[in-house]
């Protein structure tokens, strides 16, 4: 290929050399292999004339296949270091598709805080087919053994978790899992595979709600999923074309577009997100601030050892739910909204947003009281972010 001076391809050094700030630029499909055009063309067709019927074209229809929906899953699957990548609907749709190769009779063991949208999928919609879910707290690796029962298929990772930011030992868990011919799945929404690559540490399918980070302008809904092996790799992508569960080309081509400047916004909002958490923690009126880059945090020496950095979202507590709202009806800068992730700075209240289907006694016991807020921290100057935070709680 490089012969034909394909500049996509490395003539010298291997890809593999390249670091990962280079393959978000360099991620195969940033030229135009046909015209060198210095994007992914948009091939806005749902189906693919036959020159020769003899020799059927290699794409056929756009639910099995679109060029533009493969680069994007070429590039994260680049990204994650994993053998295959696919793209969704949305994160729900990657979730609810990755679970589709479990059947009836199946037992899934699932971290207790999963994203709330698996929780309804596993005990509204699932349960109703015969996959049966154990929730444990996987950060105590014994209660993720004692939820082993003969008929358990997998292990299901959210690490960190939300909107505590629980940090669960993925090789602990990965490493048991595989001596027990368990599937592990993680979804590493959170972290992105800027700051953390969990099929390095062993795990099987890494699931994304795109909707997040990877896109990072709250402006496309898209879910993505990358396998470790070939194997599953096939298995899921024949799911994906069997539910029809794929993401447009448009919505694809604007992911592609958003993740290009992954690692200048999580760098950019990591650093504020880091001065956000220390402010915070030295103010005597908040109750509690969570961020796993804190020393006072129980999982920061775990997360050090899996992840490259801490991530743009800090969740702390401002001691009752009057104050919570006194302070999301009181800020001027971040959106007050569900979603992380983005551009903007997203201020969430989980009690009364994520989490209000969760009854208020599990609520509680999970750490989620009525003064938790959530901060994904944006790209706005952090001093405008804490002088707005500032006049907020100050508000009587
Ligand atoms: C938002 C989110 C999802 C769901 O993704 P959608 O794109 O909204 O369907 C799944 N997991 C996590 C951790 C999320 O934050």
């Amino acid at each position: 290929m490089s012969d034909q001076g394909n500049p996509n391809e490395l003539s010298g050094a291997g890809k593999e050399d390249r670091k990962f700030d280079t393959k978000l630029i360099h991620f195969g499909g940033e030229v135009d292999a046909a015209t060198g055009a210095s994007s992914v063309p948009i091939y806005q067709a749902s189906t693919f004339h036959h020159h020769d019927i003899y020799n059927p074209p290699s794409y056929d229809y756009s639910r099995s296949g679109n060029p533009t929906r493969q680069a994007l899953e070429d590039y994260i699957a680049v990204l994650e270091g994993g053998h295959r990548g696919l793209a969704f609907s949305s994160g729900m749709a990657a979730i609810s598709t990755a679970f589709m190769l479990f059947s009836a009779g199946d037992h899934i063991i699932v971290t207790e805080d999963v994203y709330g949208g698996t929780y309804r999928l596993l005990t509204g919609i699932l349960n109703r087919f015969g996959i049966e879910a154990t929730f444990v707290d996987m950060t105590k690796i014994d209660e993720v053994k004692a939820a082993l029962k003969p008929n358990t298929k997998a292990v299901y990772l959210e690490t960190p978790s939300n909107p505590t930011l629980k940090i669960t030992d993925i090789a602990q868990v990965t490493e048991w899992a595989h001596a027990h011919d368990l599937l592990s799945i993680l979804d590493n929404t959170f972290m992105t595979p800027y700051y953390q690559r969990p099929i390095e540490q062993g795990v099987d399918i890494v699931l994304h709600s795109a909707t997040k980070f990877l896109g990072g302008h709250s402006d496309v809904l898209a879910g993505l999923a990358v396998t470790r092996t070939e194997t599953l790799g096939r298995k899921l992508k024949y799911m994906q074309n069997g539910l029809g569960t794929v993401l447009g080309v448009q919505d694809s081509w604007l992911l592609m577009r958003g993740m290009k400047t992954l690692g200048a916004r999580m760098a950019h909002s990591e650093k504020s997100a880091a001065k956000l958490a220390k402010w915070l923690s030295e103010r005597s009126d908040i109750k509690a601030v969570f961020y796993p880059g804190l020393d006072s945090h129980p999982g920061r020496e775990i997360h050090e050892k899996q992840s490259s950095g801490y991530g743009a979202v800090v969740s702390f507590d401002v001691g009752s739910g009057e104050r919570a709202k006194r302070v999301l009806s009181s800020v001027k800068l971040p959106l007050v909204a569900v979603s992380l992730g983005a551009v903007e700075s997203i201020l969430s209240y989980p009690a009364m947003m994520s989490h209000a289907s969760m009854p208020k006694e599990v609520r509680h016991e999970r750490g989620i009281t009525d003064g938790l807020l959530r901060f994904s921290v944006g790209l706005e100057d952090i001093g405008d972010l804490l002088a707005d935070l500032e006049q907020a709680l100050e508000r009587q």
